[in-house]
């Protein structure tokens, strides 16, 4: 920040004073000073009087001090939002993630398969989500060296590997009931995009098939199950038109008993990130 004049203040940290040729009157925001403590920018007019300046910032302090307050919050929850610590916790309708806190010294894990029946129309029906639980050492520190970034890594492990026992079935019965024949389908974990479609010739002595390979993203296993639907149909869809032409829409809209726009609004409450399904954080 290029600014002026940086001035000590008692219960700000620091007054950063920058001048604005088109300034007419000050204007103050929230300033990070790198530092936890955050200051108080001003923005003045080229010609200003410094104590006119400090004065109003007298009279403004109340302002001033709830603006702040305000701004540090926003931070805090910002941080909430992509932090992993005890208030971590995935609660889908496949998976619940959960950090609990033990009595042994080791981080430990606590995996239960999931329960999973088929309704009549060949559905999956969850009766029971899969659970992951890491059950660590009462006091615990989830900022130690590169602890954070070690538990993004096994709790999307975790996710791929529900994904894989979970999604893969579930988008092969929508194949085989619709007598859609796949080449491969694989989990990955893409970041973007819920999944992709690719074609594959497969040549024999006797003809040249074309079949077609599905990736999914380990994180549409997070999504609520009709949005799940969502995807895997659409995957399954691109089958028949491997663009998003009208006559794809309609067929995968017919398949969705005319509710695909409805979820794709729905979907766009998600990103393909863990910390988009962290409960309690409002879906951005
Ligand atoms: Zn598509």
């Amino acid at each position: 920040m290029l600014c002026d004049k940086i001035i000590e203040d008692r219960e700000f940290g620091h007054l950063y004073i920058i001048v604005n040729a088109r300034a007419v009157r000050y204007t103050f925001r929230p300033a990070n000073d790198g530092t936890e403590k955050i200051g108080v920018r001003v923005t003045v007019p080229s010609r200003y009087d410094l104590k006119d300046v400090l004065q109003s910032v007298e009279r403004m302090r109340p302002q001033l001090n709830a603006m702040l307050q305000k701004s540090q919050a926003s931070k805090s929850e910002a941080k909430k939002q992509t932090h992993i610590d005890w208030d971590f916790r995935i609660e889908s309708d496949c998976l619940h993630i959960s950090f609990v806190k033990g009595t042994s010294q080791k981080v430990l894990f606590h995996k239960e398969a999931a329960q999973i029946d088929r309704n009549e129309q060949g559905e999956d029906i969850v009766l029971k989500p899969a659970v992951l639980q890491f059950v660590c050492p009462p006091d615990f520190d989830f900022d130690k060296g590169d602890r954070q970034a070690m538990f993004e890594r096994a709790i999307i492990e975790g996710v791929r590997l529900h994904a894989k026992i979970q999604l893969l079935p579930r988008l092969l019965a929508y194949a085989n009931r619709n007598g859609i024949q796949l080449n491969e389908v694989k989990i990955n974990s893409s970041k973007g995009r819920w999944g992709s479609c690719s074609l594959r010739k497969k040549r024999t002595l006797l003809k040249t098939q074309i079949l077609h390979n599905i990736n999914l993203s380990l994180f549409t296993l997070l999504l609520p199950m009709h949005l799940q639907k969502l995807i895997l149909l659409h995957e399954l869809t691109h089958t028949f038109y491997m663009d998003h032409s009208p006559a794809f829409h309609a067929k995968l809209d017919a398949w969705l008993g005319g509710k695909e726009a409805e979820l794709e609004k729905e979907l766009k409450k998600y990103k393909t990130t863990i910390f988009s399904f962290v409960k309690d954080v409002k879906p951005k």
